[in-house]
């Protein structure tokens, strides 16, 4: 049966859940954490299928973790995952717990940075279902014979270390967590399959598999080309034995999960719907007659009080005050700026207020688009470096363009009043690309279009193979 679980990993990221778009309002004397709530939490459904803990994140009560400070550190030993990410209810008992060591954050180091007895006792005092053994990252793949001889000699023989280091630790985490009687067993131990191009990859698999795995997950392609990517999960797909189950560690690209259940890979981590909607102003959307993922871009609204857009106005005086001119006189601003005493900072002030205050009314009640999406631009064109230098290029002016034709589409469709996720009924200002709760709160949304998505591609998934 077909099947694909989404692992969400953790990063503690998570948003203050009495924030207020509109009012600004938020928690006061606000504690990082205990404050705060993870998507799971202002979601209405669960966002994922399970979470994905790294040890190089949480660390250990000697080794600092990169995101765990030590308090929390000992809190998440102390409670367990579940717990600790508040998953502990009857909401989400489904929910599944994937414990990682977290390779990519000591990728640059000689050797890993953490014993296997270290892993396996955090993936206990955990109480992860699955933990993925020692590995250490080889991030370079030839996907042919001509790419793999570009690769120099020495590079070679490091990612053949790197291999053996993951496959000798892959052995002995084997032997380790299957000593004691299988019903006391705590978790579902994978092994890690790294490789340089094919060959090592076919070869890394074949290896464990005759350690014993039947839970593999590829690692190091998260730089990979799709069709490498594809290509090489087909060949695998054939040399594998035939119960062997994939996990791909840190890539999803959604849109493969058909050609991942033909090939056997069942599960997946990603952080990218996150980090498309805070870095990139991202917001997905999915039409359920396509089935297509839709990624649409943010409505922006910079804030002017912000260092950055300070830094702007300091830098660009000038060319703002001739920009809101030349906008004046073009009938680009639709507010009185003619006052000469008004400083740059007041200018820019005004308009984002004006731009605020016409976008929640649009939001209300429809009623404004054109008055609005001028005010958006109006603000857009001087909080943004690129409509100030005095020359533009064709190129950049064709992007901007094109940037521009998307939001007045995302305006005039405001797929968010049709979104029932939990977060875009509180509406626009919660999730506009503007601050980094607002962003956050974005990002939290394509976690949940994500799984939407996916769920229903497995639904038609399983259904075809029901009249096969
Ligand atoms: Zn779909
Ligand atoms: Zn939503």
């Amino acid at each position: 049966m077909t099947t694909f679980n989404y692992y969400f990993p953790d990063n503690l990221d998570f948003v203050d859940p009495k924030f207020n778009g509109i009012t600004n309002e938020k928690t006061k004397n606000h504690r990082k954490y205990d404050d705060d709530a993870y998507p799971h939490e202002i979601l209405k459904d669960l966002p994922y299928n399970g979470m994905l803990v790294s040890l190089a994140g949480v660390g250990t009560m000697q080794k600092k973790g990169k995101y765990y400070t030590q308090e929390l550190t000992e809190d998440f030993y102390y409670y367990g995952a579940k717990k600790f990410l508040r998953l502990d209810n009857d909401k989400f008992k489904n929910v599944l717990l994937m414990g990682d060591c977290g390779a990519f954050d000591y990728v640059n180091e000689p050797e890993p940075p953490y014993t296997l007895d270290e892993l396996i006792e955090f993936y206990e005092r955990g109480g992860f279902d699955c933990g993925i053994s020692l590995d250490h990252i080889v991030f370079q793949y030839a996907k042919d014979d001509e790419a793999l001889n570009k690769i120099p000699y020495a590079d070679i023989r490091e990612a053949e270390r790197r291999i053996n280091i993951t496959l000798k630790n892959a052995e002995e985490f084997y032997i380790k967590t299957h000593q004691d009687d299988p019903k006391k067993r705590k978790f579902i131990a994978y092994g890690v399959a790294h490789g340089f191009d094919k060959e090592s990859f076919i070869s890394s698999v074949k290896k464990l598999e005759e350690i014993g795995y039947r839970h593999i997950t590829i690692g190091g392609m998260i730089k990979s080309k799709t069709p490498d990517l594809l290509d090489l999960l087909e060949t695998l797909s054939t040399t594998k034995s035939a119960e062997t189950q994939f996990h791909l560690l840190g890539i999803c690209r959604f849109e493969n999960i058909p050609a991942y259940a033909k090939y056997g890979v069942t599960s997946a981590d990603s952080t990218s719907p996150l980090m498309q909607g805070i870095k990139a102003g991202k917001y997905f959307d999915f039409n359920d007659e396509s089935h297509e993922l839709i990624q649409s871009l943010s409505i922006r609204i910079r804030q002017c009080d912000h260092e950055n857009v300070q830094k702007l106005i300091d830098k660009h005086r000038n060319g703002i005050r001739n920009l809101v001119s030349q906008m004046l006189a073009n009938n680009e601003i639709d507010i009185d700026l003619s006052n000469k005493a008004l400083s740059t900072n007041e200018c820019v002030k005004r308009l984002e207020s004006d731009c605020i205050k016409k976008l929640i009314k649009y939001d209300a009640n429809g009623e404004g688009f054109e008055s609005t999406f001028k005010a958006l631009m109006a603000y857009e064109k001087v909080t943004t470096p690129d409509y100030l230098v005095k020359e533009m290029t064709s190129v950049k002016k064709a992007t901007l363009a094109k940037d521009k034709h998307r939001v007045h589409n995302f305006l005039r469709e405001r797929p968010w009043k049709n979104c029932s996720c939990g977060i875009c009924e509180s509406g626009i200002m919660n999730i506009v690309f503007r601050s980094n709760q607002t962003n956050r709160r974005r990002g939290i949304h394509n976690l949940a279009m994500v799984t939407k998505h996916k769920d229903k591609v497995i639904d038609v998934l399983k259904n075809a193979e029901v009249e096969a």
